[in-house]
């Protein structure tokens, strides 16, 4: 956890860059697809560009024989890559056409594209937040990628790369909920997360009454036809289903935790953590990030905040 000084300057000038864009974000929800990705055929909106992807250069030459899941993975041909299917704007699968867009898949795949593999060499398997560290240390996938936060806890079994962005908890209600207005008020109601997150124990200390599911698209179904009275998890979560549900949902009080998103790997993979590392470093020197962030999640209301530095601790 972050001074709380770092937190609340941070927490501060997402409130400003926000509010500062927060019209040519409603121009940007406007113009997406309804599965929350940004239209192919969306030229302009009002006179400014859709933002585009960014595209990732295939490193041909990429040779890491250090790291068992690469040398396992060019063998096969293809990256197996854990993310989430039912995140707007961060990790989520169009059923009818198979395809995955968020910000996590384009983090999952400009790193593809550094260790030698093109978008088509990526098999994405959706694994929901309780079984993201046996996947990893079971082989089923080569990394994650899915709003997974760097804990102590999880890096008792797998580690960790990065972080590439930094989110924190909050609370998703109906429109006309004026009750809850932040996690103290959270006291007695009924409040949803999903198994085996973070968010469990966080809104746990505001003596909710939590209940879980595999997946947070679950939670807000039962939202919608007031089951539950909130759903709480990151708020970069969070505000892709407000976007989705504009009208119905609305994400309400400040953030209360730090949420430090990081890739998942098999434990002891140090060769496959710092290629990872590097690759992160490189695309968001290069403005991928950015682009990728605006193409995405920014599309769900927030102007990209700072990019978070890589942090030495996770390469343990
Ligand atoms: N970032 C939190 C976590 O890793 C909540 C979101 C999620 O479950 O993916 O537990």
């Amino acid at each position: 956890m972050a001074p709380t000084e770092e937190k609340n300057d941070r927490m501060k000038a997402r409130r400003t860059v926000a509010a500062a864009l927060s019209v040519l974000a409603l121009t940007a929800v406007a113009a997406c697809g309804k599965d929350g990705s940004p239209n192919s055929d969306s030229g302009t909106k009002g006179g400014s560009a859709a933002p585009q992807l960014p595209t990732y250069q295939v490193n041909a030459d990429a040779k890491l024989d250090a790291s068992p899941t690469w040398t396992e993975a060019k063998k096969r041909g293809k990256l197996v890559i854990g993310a989430k299917s039912d995140q707007p704007f961060l990790g989520f699968e169009d059923v009818q056409t198979g395809k995955r867009n968020g910000f996590d898949i384009e983090i999952a795949k400009m790193v593809a594209a550094d260790l030698g593999f093109s978008a088509d060499q990526i098999e994405f398997k959706t694994i929901n937040s309780s079984a993201r560290e046996t996947s990893l240390s079971g082989g089923q996938v080569d990394y994650y990628v899915g709003t997974y936060s760097i804990t102590a806890k999880r890096k008792e079994q797998i580690d960790f790369a990065g972080p590439y962005y930094i989110a924190g908890q909050s609370l998703l209600v109906n429109k006309d909920n004026t009750e809850i207005t932040g996690p103290e008020s959270t006291k007695g109601k009924n409040v949803c997360t999903a198994n085996g997150s973070t968010s469990v124990g966080n809104i746990q200390k505001y003596e909710a009454k939590v209940t879980t599911f595999d997946s947070y698209s679950l939670c807000v179904e039962k939202l919608l036809t007031k089951e539950v009275d909130a759903v709480t998890t990151d708020d970069a979560i969070l505000k892709g289903f407000a976007a989705k549900n504009q009208g119905q949902l609305k994400v309400v009080g400040n953030i209360f935790s730090e949420e430090r998103y990081g890739i998942g790997l098999k434990k002891g993979d140090a060769a496959l953590q710092k290629a990872i590392n590097d690759a992160l470093k490189k695309h968001e020197d290069s403005g991928d990030w950015k682009k990728a962030y605006d193409a995405t999640l920014g599309l769900s209301g927030s102007a990209a905040p700072a990019v978070p530095a890589l942090d030495p601790t996770t390469a343990s």
